[in-house]
């Protein structure tokens, strides 16, 4: 059986029925549900999609302002970090499977990210830090003139969230790590060699509805991990580059809490199901428009920007339920 470590397990249906049954009025009192309470929720995927799948596939998507060349992005001068808290400050609705953004170089490829997979990318990075033997190792090229340019190719290991599995090791390219007028392009850019079942899941194949969808690249939890042991690495050598032109969403230890809830205090009542009591775990998608329920309601800083006052490190944050 494929079992998950401790640090990534979930209680199961059957646990979660034990516990105390709370109502709630709305998806935030999740947050203040105890350890030994359950609550039971509608499922979230609108109507329209026939599966969480598609609905990950084809929902709608938070677009941060995009740029069509490095002049206009130099020109508005703003970082990524800036563009996401102006976008995620905009929505006004929650039904969401994700933000994306388009690459200016070689692979116009759309990169799309969802808050699902910035939670476990942070779970993994905190795994990494606070487990002894289960570190990220990076492993820069960065020293070729072309990084200013094209960024620098970092090798990676990252471990696995399964029992008894190795870690998995990739290459990301165009990570930006030189304080350029580039860089901007070049963290657009971000790519990598990667292949694993929470990248495939998204595969999208060509549809003439969406002139933008002539293939997508969706990131895993495995690159934003990776990424975020790249911040570390280059913060050691006093070079912020990497955390300022930081592509993904970094959650604050808040967000972590109601994400813990999510997989540990929620039933979905779902009448589709052939089971007599209609209950099921929260699926992919219901846990991503649960997240955007509360960047809508809180707003991008309290919950997918990590501040150091009040957070803390993401390496330290608590992944489990007090
Ligand atoms: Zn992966």
């Amino acid at each position: 059986m494929i079992r998950k470590k401790l640090f990534f397990r979930e209680d199961t249906k059957a646990q979660i029925k034990k516990k105390d049954y709370v109502e709630i009025a709305m998806l935030a009192d999740i947050l203040e549900l105890g350890k030994d309470e359950f609550t039971i929720i509608s499922p979230l995927v609108p109507r329209g999609f026939e599966s969480t799948r598609k609905f990950m596939k084809h929902g709608q998507e938070v677009k941060p302002k995009r740029y069509y060349s490095l002049d206009q992005a130099l020109n508005d001068g703003r970082v990524p970090v800036q563009l996401r808290e102006e976008a995620f400050d905009m929505i006004q609705e929650h039904d969401f499977c994700g933000y994306s953004f388009l690459p200016l170089g070689r692979d116009r490829r759309k990169r799309k990210v969802s808050l699902v997979e910035c939670l476990e990318g942070a779970r993994i990075y905190a795994y990494s830090k606070q487990v002894r033997g289960t570190e990220i190792i990076v492993r820069p090229y960065d020293r070729s003139k072309r990084v200013r340019i094209d960024g620098a190719e970092i090798v990676c290991s990252v471990p696995s969230r399964t029992e008894k599995q190795g870690k998995t090791k990739f290459k990301l390219v165009s990570v930006p790590v030189v304080d350029s007028r580039e860089k901007h392009a070049v963290s657009l850019d971000i790519g990598s060699d990667h292949s694993c079942p929470s990248k495939r899941f998204n595969i999208r194949y060509k549809y003439t509805d969406d002139k933008e969808s002539s293939g997508i690249i969706n990131v895993c939890c495995h690159e934003i991990a990776a990424y975020l042991g790249i911040i570390e690495h280059y913060w050691g050598k006093k070079n912020i580059v990497p955390l300022q032109m930081c592509q993904f969403a970094i959650p604050s230890q808040k967000i972590v809490d109601f994400y813990l809830r999510l997989g540990n205090n929620v039933l979905v009542k779902d009448l589709s199901l052939g089971s007599e009591d209609k209950l099921r775990k929260p699926d992919r998608g219901d846990k991503e428009i649960a997240l955007w329920s509360q960047v809508e309601s809180l707003g991008y800083d309290k919950t997918f920007y990590s501040k150091r006052s009040r957070d803390g490190d993401v390496a330290d944050y608590i992944w489990s339920l007090e």
